[in-house]
């Protein structure tokens, strides 16, 4: 017999109809691994049954100099480190093998970094099955039974499962048995040592609600998707260990209903968990073997065992598998080891290794963005298309994401110190992950053949008494037969009694029959009629449970929504908190520096405030010094003013008393004592006053240095005066040779020879200062200016009128109108006050007119130089 051909596609119905609006998120389970070394760092830690929360181990704190946050991650369920494989199965792989049982298609991973524990989740380790074995035992242990004879069911190439009648599967199966290589294999055998301790699962599980009118087969294929090349494990190919074939990568195609499948690749049927897992660990010995004649690191492939459920009906008779391939269920599991997650330099790889490295990661890199994308589109209402195609990982999972199916990842953390980093690169993938939705698988439908056929025909082999007992009672209900011995040849009424009761029996018979075919018909109306309503009632039941369900998914992603927001906001918060704190830190540092620039504010102000009335004290001090020295040179000037009066006055006394004396008497120099006699007498206006070296002591430098020209000045015009007056006695005495032209030659000499004359004035000067020295106060400078012009307006009268007698008699003249009461005869020596040595310092005037007129002449003659021959005469006392 042949296969029964495919008219339909596998399920066109399930595909279109199936587009329901209910999805589900992927399930994101999270299994944290005991510590290798008990005094390892630990970096994770399970808060409770949902959350783990990820702790920045201390050198990765320092590193970062206190920049690092510490997060809690969700996940539908976390398995701490004492979990077991068998608590990890009811939770996660069950329910997808549940579903695979029920027609639907499931999708299992495991993430995380190398040595995380993947495989020994997804496969187990000696003495620990894992979800692999577990999934298979439960298979077999719930559709046992309700196998099909061994190739009934044949996978073709194109995805899809052919069906074909036991008489044609048992003669392939002899066949096969008849081939050497490669053996039938069988479900009796027993199970390699190797990893009976992995199968050999103590618990017992089963599925719920399994279709026992329905046959199955299972088929299971192994593949290895290594540098973005998939390899078929399974492949029976000689392996040359000598000269090591490459094996040959398979490529990815799309069946009719657009799922992705791996073109070539071999599918085994099998028929118990030993067999199963003989065949996966095949496929392992083989990776292994590949792996290490090809120099290939096995963490960083990606292994996929797919189990393929198919499932099929007994006819109507309950005796065969109905031969309608549109009736076949193909349901597969795939369960998935991916490669380590860690990012390529933690592997240290290098040259080839490091591109299949960045390949693999390429591919989580590809699922990762997949699944960014899907959130995205599902969260905003996008329609970005989604990377499939960028790895083989993706494309051939595209459908469980795409199209339906139930997806659960477990997500494996190695809780040391030294995956940190990764392990927080892993939880980012899984919170992506958990929000992306993918629908939810619908039920398989049913075939619309009565239940329960597989029992119906069966040969009964119950305990005898219910059906007897049946039979006695309808018998006796019958009218009782006559007794039917024939005991006499000649008997003729025993058979037509027996005849008659018997053709009764039989009317009541088919009666009863008829009665029977009546009520079962009833029976079948009503029975119709109740199916009828109970298939309505079920519509609407389901209708309304469809409601209920998209209400309560609405309100579950609702919930999701806000318990994310609320995640959101808790972050934000907390991050405010943080920010309120630093200002508040701030505030707090710098009102602290307010206050203490306050003080020194304080500080300097109160030290202003001292040295200002320090300086004022001193200001008023100084004050009142300058008006003391003020004070005292006011009174030393009236002094001076006082002296100058009183010697003007003596002056023109004298001159008076020089005009008023007869001319040709010889003047008699009269003694000093006669001399300081008639000054007494004579005086009314106060003596000069001597000035004290206190005093003078007490001048500034500066003033002493103006004084000097002053003094000189005056020293000349006194000099002058006393010239003019000398002169004037001397002509009055007739002297020969101290005529006026002298003078006059003099004063042109001097005209003519400004240098000399200016040394002349000079040692007038001198002898000025000489003579004034010992009674001058210090003058003050403006009222010496004052004095002064007067006196060089009077000395330079003298000197620029050059011309002889005019001159001596306008300055005489002017002299005399100056002091019109002078009366004295002589200019007194006695107006100079004693030298501070004690010395006498008065001359008579006779003596200074005959040096200053000797000077004049020995000036005019000596030229320069006459000044030094000068100086010492001045002295003299
Ligand atoms: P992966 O596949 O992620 O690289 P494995 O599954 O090979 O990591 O685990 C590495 C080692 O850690 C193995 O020796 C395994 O037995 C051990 N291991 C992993 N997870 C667990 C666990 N939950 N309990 C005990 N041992 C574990
Ligand atoms: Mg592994």
């Amino acid at each position: 017999m042949k296969p029964a051909k495919a008219k339909v596609p596998r399920k066109p119905v399930l595909k279109k109809g199936s587009q329901t609006n209910l999805k589900d998120p992927v399930g994101v389970y999270c299994r944290v691994r005991p510590l290798s070394f008990p005094d390892q760092e630990c970096c994770v830690e399970v808060v409770n049954n949902t959350t783990v929360q990820l702790h920045t181990p201390e050198g990765y704190r320092l590193n970062r100099n206190g920049d690092y946050k510490e997060t809690q991650y969700s996940f539908k369920r976390v398995f701490g480190t004492h979990t077991t494989q068998k608590e990890l199965f009811d939770v996660v792989a069950s329910p997808l093998v549940d579903d695979l049982i029920h027609g639907k298609n499931g999708l299992l991973f495991t993430y995380g970094v190398t040595g995380s524990g993947k495989t020994h989740t997804m496969t187990g380790s000696p003495g620990y099955g894992g979800l692999l074995p577990r999934c298979l035992n439960m298979i077999f242990n719930s559709i046992g039974s309700f196998q099909a004879k061994r190739y009934v069911f044949k996978s073709n190439d194109r995805n899809s499962m052919e069906i074909q009648c036991e008489v044609d599967a048992l003669l392939e199966r002899q066949k096969r048995e008849a081939m050497p290589v490669p053996k039938t294999p069988s479900s009796k055998r027993q199970a390699d040592p190797e990893f009976a301790d992995m199968i050999n699962v103590q618990e017992f599980c089963k599925a719920e609600d399994v279709d026992e009118d329905s046959v199955y087969g299972v088929f299971v294929s192994y593949i290895e998707i290594y540098n973005n090349y998939i390899y078929d494990l399974l492949e029976e190919v000689q392996f040359d260990p000598i000269k090591p074939k490459l094996p040959q990568s398979k490529i990815l195609r799309e069946d009719k209903n657009h799922n992705m499948y791996v073109a070539g690749c071999t599918e085994v049927e099998v028929k118990s968990t030993e067999e199963a897992f003989e065949v996966f660990w095949r496929g392992q010995k083989k990776r292994r073997i590949a792996n290490t004649h090809l120099n290939r690191e096995s963490s960083r492939s990606h292994s996929v065992f797919s189990i393929k459920l198919v499932q099929a009906p007994l006819d109507a008779d309950g005796d065969n598998v109905l031969q309608e391939k549109e009736q076949i269920t193909l349901s597969q599991l795939s369960l998935v080891d991916l490669a380590g997650s860690e990012r390529t330099n933690r592997t240290k790889a290098e040259g080839n290794r490091l591109r299949e490295a960045g390949n693999i990661n390429q591919s989580l890199m590809t699922l990762r963005t997949c699944m960014e994308v899907l959130r995205e589109n599902q969260t905003y209402g996008t329609n970005k298309m989604v990377p499939y195609r960028d790895s083989k990982l993706t494309h051939l999972f595209k459908n469980y994401f795409d199209g339906e199916g139930k997806v659960r990842m477990i997500v494996c953390v190695n809780p040391k110190a030294e995956d940190y980093e990764e392990s927080l690169q892993v939880m980012r993938f899984a919170e992506v992950t958990q929000e992306v939705e993918v629908a939810r698988p619908v039920d398989k439908v049913i075939c619309g053949l009565t239940p329960g056929r597989r029992y119906r025909n069966l040969p009964r082999g119950g305990p005898v008494g219910d059906e007897p007992l049946v039979t006695e009672m309808t018998l006796q209900s019958f009218p009782p037969l006559p007794p039917w011995r024939l005991l006499d040849i000649n008997d003729e009424e025993t058979l037509p009694k027996l005849i008659e009761t018997l053709e009764k029996r039989h009317h009541l018979r088919q009666l009863m029959t008829e009665e029977l075919n009546k009520q079962c018909m009833t029976f079948k109306a009503l029975l119709k009629e109740f199916d009828n309503s109970l298939s309505n009632k079920e519509n609407y039941t389901q209708e309304k449970l469809n409601e209920k369900e998209k209400l309560i998914s609405g309100q579950k992603s609702e919930i999701e929504r806000l318990e994310k927001k609320n995640k959101t906001l808790e972050y934000k918060i907390e991050i405010l908190e943080k920010t309120t704190t630093i200002y508040e830190e701030d505030k707090r540092n710098l009102q602290q520096e307010l206050e203490s620039q306050n003080q020194k504010l304080q500080r300097q102000l109160s030290d202003k405030r001292r040295l200002e009335a320090r300086l004022q004290g001193m200001v008023t001090e100084t004050t009142m010094k300058w008006q003391k020295e003020c004070d005292r040179r006011v009174a030393a000037t009236q002094l001076e003013m006082q002296n100058k009066l009183w010697v003007k006055d003596e002056k023109l006394k004298q001159l008076k008393a020089i005009v008023t004396e007869p001319k040709p008497e010889k003047p008699e120099r009269p003694s000093r004592e006669r001399d300081r006699e008639k000054i007494i007498q004579r005086s009314v206006s106060p003596s000069p006053m001597p000035l004290s070296s206190n005093n003078i002591a007490q001048i500034s430098n500066g003033q002493q240095l103006m004084s000097q020209p002053q003094l000189q000045r005056r020293s000349n015009s006194c000099s002058s005066i006393s010239v003019a007056s000398c002169i004037s006695e001397w002509e009055q005495k007739l002297s020969p040779f101290s005529t006026p032209v002298n003078v006059t030659s003099l004063a042109r000499h001097r005209q003519q020879e400004p240098g000399q004359s200016k040394t002349c004035m000079v040692s007038d000067r001198r002898r000025g200062l000489y003579w004034t020295e010992g009674r001058e106060m210090v003058p003050t400078f403006s009222s010496e200016i004052g004095v002064e012009d007067d006196r060089c307006r009077r000395g330079d009268v003298f000197k620029t009128r050059g011309g002889g007698q005019s001159v001596q008699f306008t300055d005489i003249e002017t002299l005399k109108q100056e002091s019109p009461t002078g009366s004295r005869k002589r200019r007194s020596s006695t107006v100079a006050p004693a030298q501070p040595d004690g010395t006498e310092s008065e001359w008579t005037d006779v003596e200074t007119r005959c040096s200053v007129a000797v000077e004049m002449r020995a000036g005019s003659q000596l030229g320069p130089g006459y000044q030094h021959h000068a100086q010492p005469k001045r002295k003299k006392p």
